[in-house]
C-alpha cells in the first residue's frame, strides 16, 4: 500500500525509532504527537491489513506477541509497574493510520492516570447488546 505511513516505516522509507523488527511484527516509537508516557511503544504487523476487523492469524499472533514481548520489556528496563494496550479499529474509534498497531503504554505508581476512557458512549442500542452479540456465535 503506496500511501501508508508504517508501511514506508517497515520498507525504511521513513525513520522511526526502533524497538523490535521481527519477521511478521515490528515495533517502533510514535511517528508523531505526544506519547502517553516514557517509552510508549506501537507494536505493528509487517504485512499491511488495515484494523483488527481484518487481520489474517499470522500478523494477529505475531503483533499480540510481541505486545506481550514489549511489555515484559517495559517492565524489565523500565521499572514499569503496569502497562495498557491500546488498539483503535475505524474512523469512528479515532484510528489515524489505517494499519493495524497496537499502542503499548507503560505504567508507574506516580502516573496518576490509567489511560481508560473517562466518559461513557451514550449511543444507544435497539436490544439486549451482549444477546445480539452472542447471535452472531450460533
Ligand atoms: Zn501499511
Amino acid at each position: 500500500m503506496d500511501s501508508c505511513v508504517f508501511c514506508a516505516v517497515i520498507a525504511g522509507e521513513e525513520p522511526a525509532v526502533w524497538v523490535e523488527r521481527e519477521e511478521h511484527a515490528v515495533a517502533f516509537a510514535p511517528l508523531a504527537g505526544p506519547a502517553l508516557a516514557p517509552g510508549h511503544t506501537l507494536v505493528v504487523p509487517v504485512e499491511h491489513t488495515a484494523d483488527l476487523l481484518s487481520a489474517g492469524p499470522t500478523a494477529l499472533a505475531a503483533t499480540t506477541a510481541l505486545v506481550q514481548r514489549v511489555a515484559r520489556a517495559m517492565k524489565g528496563a523500565l521499572g514499569a509497574t503496569g502497562t495498557v494496550v491500546l488498539q483503535a479499529s475505524g474512523a469512528d474509534a479515532g484510528q489515524s493510520v489505517l494499519h493495524l498497531h497496537l499502542h503499548v503504554v507503560p505504567c508507574w505508581p506516580d502516573d496518576a492516570t490509567t489511560h481508560w476512557p473517562e466518559r461513557r458512549s451514550a449511543h444507544v442500542v435497539d436490544g439486549d447488546p451482549h444477546a445480539l452479540l452472542a447471535e452472531m456465535f450460533e
